[in-house]
């Protein structure tokens, strides 16, 4: 018995883990002010948003609860109001809905629509358009729908792959990392030192907030875990700045996806989330780490089963 309770005492130990939460994270304002809309529209009448609203499966569970129809394409609306979602749509798309008859709900994000702004300013200024995003992005295809030509790059290659232009006119998807997007801008800047390039940076702030605070909060964590959509480009830009801090990153979409066995010996676990999720996703994510942190842990390494 003696040798039983000292085996016990020698082979598990409590880890105090300190959960660290970014200074910014989660659902930015344009997400949650576009869900409100929807979820208020959706009480009015049927309704179809085109595209997903988010990025999140959370937040698309519940809006098909509430009856909300999302179409990939205006071909396949069969609701009198289509709401446009938070990432905007192009001013062609939005005459083609208004044509079918369609009552047009437009939630885009202020901070989307700045970028438009901007990107119509090159256009009209005579600058070839270089947007730097993803090219199949519904926020890309909406700030480059009204443009004859333009180019999007994302890599250093896409970089390669540019023509030269005399004007070139640079603005950004609103959830690019702002890093990357100036490592772009100085590459396009050194490829066509002859052409006159004007930047404008689009990215939004809350992207920006939630970027330097998940450096910050990376650069002190053992592992980090970053809660968001797999599709959300704004979370998978997070995973990517928060491991250039930190070896060990995993990005979960609920608390389910937690395992133990990450939290071994950690003593600082980073939290933080794209913007398109919701409050009580990480609240659940929190507590499920803290619930593995309550568990006495095998000092080998192993964690106990929960
Ligand atoms: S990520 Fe930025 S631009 Fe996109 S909805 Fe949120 S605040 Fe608006």
């Amino acid at each position: 018995m003696l040798y039983f309770t000292l085996q016990r005492t020698l082979c598990y130990t409590w880890f105090r883990m300190r959960v660290l939460r970014a200074a910014h994270l989660g659902m930015c304002f344009g997400v949650r002010d576009a869900i409100a809309l929807a979820l208020e529209h959706a009480d009015a009448g049927p309704l179809t948003i085109l595209g997903d609203l988010v990025h999140n499966p959370t937040v698309l569970s519940a809006l098909e609860a509430k009856g909300i129809v999302v179409a990939r394409d205006l071909a396949h609306v069969r609701t009198p109001t289509l709401m446009v979602t938070a990432h905007g749509t192009s001013e062609r798309i939005l005459a083609r809905t208004r044509a079918l008859g369609l009552t047009v709900v437009e939630t885009t994000c202020p901070l989307v629509r700045v970028a438009h702004r901007a990107v119509a300013a090159l256009a009209r200024e005579g600058y070839h358009v270089v947007i730097i995003g993803q090219r199949d992005h519904v926020e890309v295809r909406g700030l480059t729908g009204d443009l004859d030509h333009f180019d999007v790059v994302l890599e250093d290659d896409d970089v390669l792959a540019l023509n030269e232009h005399p004007r070139l006119g640079v603005a950004a998807q609103t959830t690019q990392a702002v890093e990357k997007v100036r490592h772009l801008v100085d590459l396009i800047r050194q490829r066509f030192p002859q052409s006159d390039l004007r930047f404008l940076d689009t990215v939004c702030r809350p992207t920006k907030e939630r970027q330097s605070a998940a450096v910050e909060m990376a650069s002190q964590a053992d592992v980090v875990i970053v809660v968001g959509g797999r599709s959300s480009n704004n979370t998978r830009e997070l995973v990517k700045t928060c491991a250039r801090y930190c070896a060990r990153v995993h990005h979960v979409q609920t608390d389910a996806d937690i395992r133990p066995e990450w939290f071994d010996a950690v003593k600082v676990v980073g939290l933080t989330a794209g913007t398109s999720t919701p409050d009580d996703v990480i609240d659940r994510v929190e507590a499920r780490i803290r619930q593995v942190e309550a568990w006495p842990r095998n000092v080998a390494g192993v964690a106990k089963d929960l």
